[in-house]
This record gives C-alpha cells, structure tokens and sequence, in this order.
C-alpha cells in the first residue's frame, strides 16, 4: 500500500480540548520556517513574551512557553520549586489534582493530600486546616480549572492563604488561561503553567508558565541541582531570557510559536476581559438549551466553568455511541467523563474560538436530534428556543 498525504476531517471540537484553531492561527503556522537563533525570531519571541504577560497579568520577566504540552509546564513548575525531602500541600478535586501528586513525589517530596469531590470547587477551609496542620509546607499547588469536572476553585483566596502560612503557590491553568478571570500578580500566584490547545485555541503543544520574583528566589537557593536538564529554568533562561544575546539550548518549534504569537494577538485585540466574558455569556445559552432539553450540570452553580460544561446523561441512554453518532453524523467532537465521572457525564467544552453562538446552536440541535433518534427521555423543541432567548434577549 502506498501511504499519501494525511488530510484531516473538518471537526467542530466542543470537548475538554485541543479547541478550534482560528484560520487565522492555521495559516501562521504555516509561514516560512527561520533559524531559531535568526534575529528576527528573536523579536518575536520578545513580543510573545510581553503578550504572555497580558494574558497572564503579570510583569514577571521570567514568563514563556516551554517548547511541550501542558503536562511539561506541570514538571517545570515542580522540578524548579521541589527539592527532596520538602513538603507541598496538594488539592485534588479531579483527575488533574492527581497528577501533581505524581509530580511531587517523583521529586522526593512529600505531598499532603486535600480532598473534595469530583465537580466541587476547593475548599479554602480545608487548604487552610491543612496549612495550620503542616507548618513544615513550603509549597501550596492546586487546579484553578478542573477540566475533568468542570469545577472552578478560587485561586485568589487560596493563594492568599498560601503566602498567610509562609507557602508559595504552584497553579494549574491550563484550562482557565484566557477563559476565566485570572491574575498572576494581583492573586499573588507563584508559579503558574498552562496549555495552548484551550482558551488561547492555538496548536497544542506549547505550555506558557510564569514564575514570581519569590519563586524564582527559592530557584536560586536551591541546594540540589534540578534533576531535569530540559526544564532546568536556569538553562531555558539562558534561551528566553537573555537580551538578544540568546545561545543554544534546545530547538525552539518555531512554527507553533508563529502560531502562539497569533493567537495572543488575536487574544490581546479581543481584550482579555471580553474573552472571559464571551466565553460566559456563550456558557449561559448553552447551559439554558441543554436544562430546556431536561440535561443537568453535576457542578454547583457558582463554581461552573463557562469554557468545560459537565452535563448529565439521560437514563438508559449509551453515552459513548451518543458521542460515536455526533462525531460521525455530524463531525461534532464533545468530551466523555474521566476518571469516577466515565460513562456518567459528557464534557462539553466552549473554548477560545470554539466559544461562538453558531456552535452553541449547533451543538444543542445536534444533541438533540441524536437523543430523540435514540429514544431518550428528554424535551424536545425546547433548547434552541431557550438558548436563543439569552443570546438574543
Ligand atoms: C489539558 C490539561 C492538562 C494537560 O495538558 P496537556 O497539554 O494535555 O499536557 C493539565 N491540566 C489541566 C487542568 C488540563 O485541562
């Protein structure tokens, strides 16, 4: 067999991620490829940079896309803040709390566990129970965007409390970056990574971090050398950092950045706040046409995520081939359960550019009509109605 060329189906992505990519981050992408160390790249490099610190809200110098996925920002935040033997306070409330156990404890550290339910938010109470409890703890780190619920938690009082109780704060962001109010410096956040392939619908692959003038101060007094050599951030920022003098540390994907540098732009002529807000009020429509079709959130009203909607499964109803027929039938990509929610929920994501009227409609009309061919219990004729009346008033 002769292997050709592989030309993708056009899909509407309304899952936990990658989101829709804007033609116009596609077609950044595909522009010339230069010399990581050319001069030219270097001025767009500084410009990611500085459009990173809008996004994030911060002044940090120490602020860029490690060169992999979000689960790589995850690593370089714990392998710089982490030495063996220290004690890191963990929330987990989902899959993604989980994974920065692994993380700690892969560092030799110790993680104390905090506990909520799936689809609940973090409890300050017990972070602060457990900071009173553990005075040894230097590190605080918790999930601001649950993607595998969909449970938003408040990382401004929960990063007040890690520096309270002497703490710095390691904070997931993967899914809240462009889709939900944050603020690195106001919150006081320490260090913080995220994804492209969410709110900022980029390509996935990058992960944008940022470190505070603390965090980087316990980088520097550490006595154990990062046991990392591709995220040691005192080499990356030999790379990042250095002004226009850059050496060689590891080839930057020039193109993704191409496609990072767009999507901020994109992101920066939007304006931060209309992005949260869009990504609410396109929440809101959403969430009025899957109640009117008889749907549930599993989420306490109050901390949903606009951009990750869980959302109930009809009795009796198969959910896996519900998602097979969308994907088939209508090139629809929405979200299954992870983790104690599989099989029990659907993920539907309105993320970055995947955040617009058109998919709402599309996504309940199509939802719709595959449950109805199916059988399940639900009121039909009602969700567009519904949707339409809190996008159009
Ligand atoms: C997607 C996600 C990650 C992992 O990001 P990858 O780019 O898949 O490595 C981490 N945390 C949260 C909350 C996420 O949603």
């Amino acid at each position: 067999m002769v292997i050709t060329s592989f030309n993708p189906p056009i899909r509407t992505l309304m899952g936990p991620g990658p989101s829709d990519v804007h033609p116009r981050v596609l077609s950044a992408l595909a522009r010339p490829t230069i010399g990581h160390l050319d001069p030219s790249f270097g001025l767009m490099m500084d410009e990611v940079k500085t459009l990173l610190q809008y996004a994030l809200q911060t002044d940090s110098q120490l602020t860029f896309p490690v060169s992999a996925p979000g689960s790589a920002g995850m690593e370089t935040c714990f392998a710089n803040l982490l030495e063996a033997g220290d004690t890191v306070i963990v929330c987990q409330n989902g899959v993604f709390g989980g994974r920065m156990k692994e993380n700690v404890e892969r560092c030799g550290a110790i993680a104390i566990m905090v506990e909520d339910d799936w689809g609940q938010a973090v409890s300050p109470q017990k972070v602060e129970d457990a900071l009173k409890a553990h005075p040894e703890a230097s590190v605080l780190a918790f999930v601001h965007a649950e993607t595998s619920t969909g449970a938003l938690s408040d990382a401004k009082t929960l990063c007040a409390l890690a520096h309270q109780y002497d703490c710095l704060s390691i904070v997931d962001a993967v899914t809240s970056l462009g889709g939900s109010e944050l603020r690195v410096d106001d919150w006081g956040i320490d260090a913080i990574y995220s994804g492209t392939q969410k709110c900022l619908s980029c390509v996935p692959g990058l992960s944008p971090v940022s470190f505070s003038e603390r965090a980087q101060e316990r980088i520097k007094q550490r006595t154990q050398r990062v046991q990392s050599w591709f995220l040691d951030l005192n080499l990356v920022m030999a790379y990042w950092g250095g002004d226009g003098a850059r050496s060689y540390h590891h080839t930057a994907p020039v193109n993704s950045l191409y496609a990072l540098h767009e999507s901020l732009v994109m992101l920066q002529q939007e304006g931060l706040e209309q992005a949260w807000a869009r990504h609410s009020s396109l929440h809101l429509a959403l969430k009025a046409g899957l109640e009117a079709m008889g749907l549930g959130f599993i989420v306490p009203e109050g901390s949903r995520l606009p951009q990750l909607n869980t959302v109930t499964i009809p009795e009796g109803i198969d959910e896996a081939v519900v998602r097979k027929r969308l994907l088939h039938d209508y090139n629809l990509e929405i979200g299954a359960g992870l983790g104690s929610l599989a099989g029990k929920v659907w993920r539907i994501g309105l993320m970055g550019h995947s955040a617009n009227a058109s998919n709402v409609m599309f996504c309940l009309a199509a939802l719709e009509s595959v449950l109805s061919d199916m059988g399940a219990n639900i009121h039909t004729g009602a969700a567009l109605p519904a949707a339409q009346k809190i996008t159009f008033g």
